[in-house]
């Protein structure tokens, strides 16, 4: 934290091109300490043996969760093959950045030939589309997403031993009508482009001669669905290019322009902390962005949003040029078919157990936004636990006793280690104190049962982020290299019910924080250990978070001079 402060304190001070060009070196130094290292020499014969144990891995999707797995995955290891029907990377969090031209399309993405060049080229790429996939034949059919007039089939199967499904989310319209037809999405390269285009159209089509002000003020109404981070910042986004870079060239609507933000909920930015939603509620209604909370979107229609206000239950209609639909996220056909082979029809994503390993499926493995790890509880093992660590079968456990399973525990349970922080307890033996909080050298199974009782309400879903999906691909990745030493010395915890050791440690989720940039060069960031920052030096953190973690020097140099382009000549407006 030390490093952030201090960081944030020397940029405060400097010019904006200095600024960057600090943001860049520091970014630069930290992409040096990720960089992969590959060594070691194989004899061809050696590579010959194991090229006949190779075993198949097929991974869906090229998006976080799945770049994630194949930069760390050990591919001397595996016969590798990948399907996406984009043959890209993207850097989604960039992506409201694109909408207004803050940075171009093309500097966020990285192709997949690329990253496989990289990995010396052993790793197959398919740009096609799963359309189905067999478990019990260990199949997958893909069809091309490659225009249809080429030459050739464009339907294909592939086989697998070991499947990796990454293939992300879909956006979730809640069935409300007229958003497919007539709302944008804000998801993929293509919807920010888009975005970008349409903004100009509205503008363009308001300055025509003979509009009445009426329509001039319909076709620059932007409306925002979703008070969430990717709303916020696109928002701010937007109000920053019009007032920065669009009413200087079009001065004659300039009192016409609005921008709301419609959010079922009491707050925007809900899942940050209170002083960061209210902070950004307070900046956007002096920037005079309309946020209307508490309203539900009932449909939409070409030029109307119907609502209703859900505290009167009042019906509302306002008059919008465009909407930006960005509401949580839904499940793809293609994972909601797999779900129904396997049981999970009733779910809205496939759930995995802690190791990522699909629930009711052989060597199937999902991780990112189709997927949720199903954190097992402990009160179902409760017995099991304190049978296994009452060791001289006295029918109570000593302190000692307790001391000698609690490491398991914490590592197959993590919620107790999230039960203790939040209870402020600082040795887990605290949890073998009575009510009154006296020590107690023993414990029988009730007064267990009852000490960790409440441990489980502290389990929460984690959070469909990039975070998320590319800890979990470099997790996997992981996992598939050290399989065969884990076999024979598994590192995991202890299994309680059939006795000896898991060969892995559950995958752990580290949050390292999140950033909502609220336009005029100030951003608001949630820290790890509860620490919040919000301000201008905290928009020069996410400067410098995300040169960094870009995927490629090409990307990140891309950006960055995106980043000078825009300081020093501003947006382009132009309609491409
Ligand atoms: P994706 O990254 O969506 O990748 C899915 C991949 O699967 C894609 O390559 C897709 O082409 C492919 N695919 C789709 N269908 C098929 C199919 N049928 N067969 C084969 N492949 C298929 N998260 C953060 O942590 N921080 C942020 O600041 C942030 N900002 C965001 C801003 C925006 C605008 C958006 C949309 C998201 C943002 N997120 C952010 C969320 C983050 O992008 C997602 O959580 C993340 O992309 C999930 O990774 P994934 O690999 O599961 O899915
Ligand atoms: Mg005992």
């Amino acid at each position: 934290m030390r490093f952030f402060s201090d960081f944030q304190r020397i940029l405060s001070g400097y010019p904006a091109p200095a600024k960057l060009l600090a943001v860049f070196s520091v970014s630069c130094g930290g992409v040096i300490a990720y960089a992969d290292s590959q060594s070691g020499e194989i004899t061809s014969l050696q590579q010959n043996q194991k090229a006949m144990a190779k075993k198949r891995v097929l991974v869906l999707g090229t998006g976080w969760a799945g770049t994630s797995f194949l930069k760390d995955l050990d591919i001397s290891s595996y016969d590798v093959q990948v399907v996406s029907p984009r043959n890209y990377f993207a850097f989604t969090p960039l992506l409201p950045s694109v909408t207004c031209g803050t940075v171009e399309a093309r500097s966020i993405v990285e192709p997949v030939r690329n990253i496989i060049k990289k990995r010396k080229g052993e790793i197959k790429f398919w740009e096609a589309e799963c359309l189905k996939i067999d478990t019990a034949n260990k199949k997958v059919y893909c069809q091309s997403s490659v225009d249809a007039n080429l030459a050739g089939n464009n339907d294909f199967s592939l086989e697998y031993d070991y499947l990796v499904v990454a293939i992300g989310a879909q956006v979730n319209t809640f069935n409300t009508p007229g958003v497919y037809e007539h709302c944008h999405f804000l998801k993929e390269v293509e919807d920010a482009q888009r975005i970008r285009r349409t903004v100009i159209d509205c503008f363009e089509k308001a300055v025509l001669p003979e509009l009445n002000k009426e329509d001039q003020m319909t076709n620059l109404h932007f409306v925002i669905v979703g008070g969430g981070p990717t709303g916020v910042e696109f928002a701010a986004e937007l109000h920053d290019f019009i007032h920065e870079d669009l009413l200087s060239i079009y001065p004659s609507v300039k009192d016409l322009v609005r921008i709301s933000i419609i959010q079922s909920g009491d707050h925007i930015l809900n899942m940050f902390d209170e002083r960061i939603s209210s902070f950004a509620e307070l900046k956007f209604r002096r920037d005079g962005i309309e946020v209307l909370t508490g309203h539900r979107v009932l449909s939409v229609s070409e030029r109307i949003i119907n609502m209703k206000q859900v505290s009167t239950g009042e019906n509302i209609s306002i008059p919008h040029g465009m909407v930006v639909w960005s509401t949580g996220v839904g499940t793809r056909p293609v994972v909601k078919d797999f779900m129904e082979q396997i049981g999970q029809g009733n779910r809205r994503v496939l759930a995995t157990d802690e190791w990522l390993r699909v629930k009711g499926c052989e060597d199937v493995y999902a991780l990112g936004d189709c997927a949720t790890v199903d954190q097992r509880k402990i009160m179902e093992d409760i017995s099991v636990i304190f049978k296994a660590a009452d060791k001289d079968s006295s029918g109570t456990l000593t302190i000692e006793e307790f001391k000698d399973v609690i490491e398991d525990i914490m590592i197959r349970y993590p919620q107790v280690e999230l039960y203790l922080k939040n209870k402020h307890l600082f040795d887990v033996t605290d949890l073998m104190k009575d009510m009154n909080g006296s020590d107690k050298t023993e414990i029988d199974v009730e007064s267990f049962k009852l000490a960790l009782s409440q441990v489980d309400k502290q389990t929460k879903n984690l959070p469909a982020t990039a975070q998320v999906a590319s800890q979990q691909g470099a997790y996997l990745a992981k996992c598939f290299n050290t399989w065969e030493k884990c076999k024979s010395n598994p590192e995991g915890p202890r299994k309680f019910r059939s006795g000896g050791r898991h060969e892995f440690r559950p995958f752990q989720y580290r949050h390292l924080g999140q950033f909502a940039p609220l336009g005029g060069e100030q951003a608001a960031a949630e820290l790890p250990g509860d620490w919040v920052s919000i301000g201008h030096s905290t928009q020069w953190l996410w400067y410098s978070v995300y040169a960094s973690k870009q995927v490629s020097w090409r990307t990140r140099f891309l950006v960055i001079g995106d980043w000078f382009r825009r300081f020093t000549f501003g947006r382009d407006s132009s309609r491409i």
